[in-house]
């Protein structure tokens, strides 16, 4: 059937479904897209900022990278630092391929990207609009969504992709179980301007006895602070005067992911399928790369395979980054101190470096096989 026959609806206008939308409308199909929001997220508001080499090489054919890259501040170097004293510096930019390992970007400005490439193709999101259930035969799912006048319109789908989040309604819908684990304390996070521009090039992660500050540039003038210390804000040591505290916030870190990304011709992408703590900064990197997977095995007719597929990678992922979050916040004096030894020691090996780096580009995860040399 040729593409645009297959009618798609994607639902959730997030990181995820823009892509799923983007590389299925760059191989000729017309996917509707729907989100429940007003617009992508404000800039200030931004989670994610880490933009992983894996991501770049799966953008490059929309040229999404090349706009990335001009907005993007590379990230150099990641500093690990333990009560003031360096502890491992791991080169970022040392990693085969053409892309350095990460690139930090605020997730407000990657939608943008991908939004204004979008509507090259003539797909538009259409925003306040929720979907509201799936139900029928799932080879052919039917869906009903709830427009901004608030009227109902109920419609079949060849194809239904539930891209919209933790809280996937899609996912719900299916009945598919979400389950994993909550950790108990609250993670916090804040933003600042500063008076002058600062040196965005490096990631710091400084330990405590226990508990952890990461700083994070996200502009060239903007900072983020994400931390285990309810009072960390305190504790900041400011690199410049600050202009203004752009945003804060705080959240609980889950581990969870579905026992199955599809049922029928229904998938679930991103968020809606997994989600994971910040380290490693791989959520909406992996969510990204569902998307590309999903667009590509649908163009070949093989979206059966998604699942198989996908699974093993979402798995890594989460394993990858439980392991980091465990080793930012221990909170055993013994086990502190014999990470505090350990953590120089092991980053000096070449093969743990190389580990850590494959992660941090996202190169851990199966590649993609439609792009010639991908890594
Ligand atoms: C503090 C923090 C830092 C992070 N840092 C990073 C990082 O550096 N790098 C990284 O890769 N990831 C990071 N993440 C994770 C990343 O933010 C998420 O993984 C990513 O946003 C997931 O994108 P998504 O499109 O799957 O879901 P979302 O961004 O949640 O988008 C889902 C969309 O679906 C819409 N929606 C929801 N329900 C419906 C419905 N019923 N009908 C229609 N639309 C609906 C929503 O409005 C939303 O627009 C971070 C997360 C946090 C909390």
């Amino acid at each position: 059937m040729a593409p645009g026959h297959r009618s798609i609806l994607i639902a959730g206008a997030g990181t995820t479904g823009l892509t799923a939308a983007l590389e299925l409308a760059r191989r000729g199909f017309r996917p509707r897209i729907v989100d429940n929001d007003t617009g992508t997220v404000p800039l200030v508001e931004s989670r994610a900022l880490g933009v992983n080499a894996r991501t770049l090489t799966l953008l490059a054919a929309s040229r999404v990278t090349d706009a990335i890259l001009q907005e993007a501040q590379q990230i150099a170097q990641f500093r690990m630092v333990a009560n003031g004293k360096p502890l491992a510096v791991l080169d970022t930019t040392k990693v085969p391929g053409r892309y350095s390992a990460i690139h930090a970007l605020a997730q407000g400005h990657t939608e943008r990207l991908l939004l204004g490439k979008l509507d090259d193709y003539e797909v538009d999101p259409e925003w306040q609009t929720v979907l509201e259930t799936v139900s029928g035969d799932l080879q052919k799912p039917v869906v009903t969504l709830r427009k901004p006048d608030g009227s109902v319109e109920t419609a079949q789908f060849d194809i239904v992709i539930g891209a919209d989040g933790a809280h996937s309604a899609v996912r719900k819908a299916l009945g598919i179980g979400f389950p994993g684990e909550a950790l108990e304390s609250s993670f916090y996070l804040a933003d600042f301007r500063y008076k002058r521009e600062i040196d965005p090039h490096f990631f710091e992660m400084q330990l405590f006895d226990p508990g952890m500050i990461g700083r994070l540039p996200v502009e060239r003038d903007v900072l983020r602070y994400i931390s285990t210390l309810p009072d960390f804000e305190s504790r900041i040591e400011h690199p410049a005067p600050v202009a203004e505290r752009l945003w804060a916030s705080n959240f609980r870190i889950h581990f969870r992911h579905v026992e199955t990304m599809s049922k029928g011709n229904v998938f679930l992408a991103g968020d809606a399928a997994h989600i994971h703590s910040p380290a490693g900064a791989r959520g909406m990197n992996l969510g990204i790369e569902d998307a590309c997977w999903l667009a590509w095995l649908i163009s070949e007719g093989r979206e059966g395979d998604y699942n198989r597929l996908r699974m093993p990678a979402v798995k890594t992922v989460l394993k990858q980054t439980r392991q980091l979050t465990t080793l930012f916040t221990m909170r055993n004096p013994l086990a502190i101190s014999i990470r505090n030894i350990a953590v120089p020691v092991l980053f000096r090996l070449p093969a743990v470096s190389r580990k850590l780096l494959r992660g941090v580009s996202g190169y851990d995860t199966p590649s993609p096989p439609w792009i010639d040399g991908a890594l």
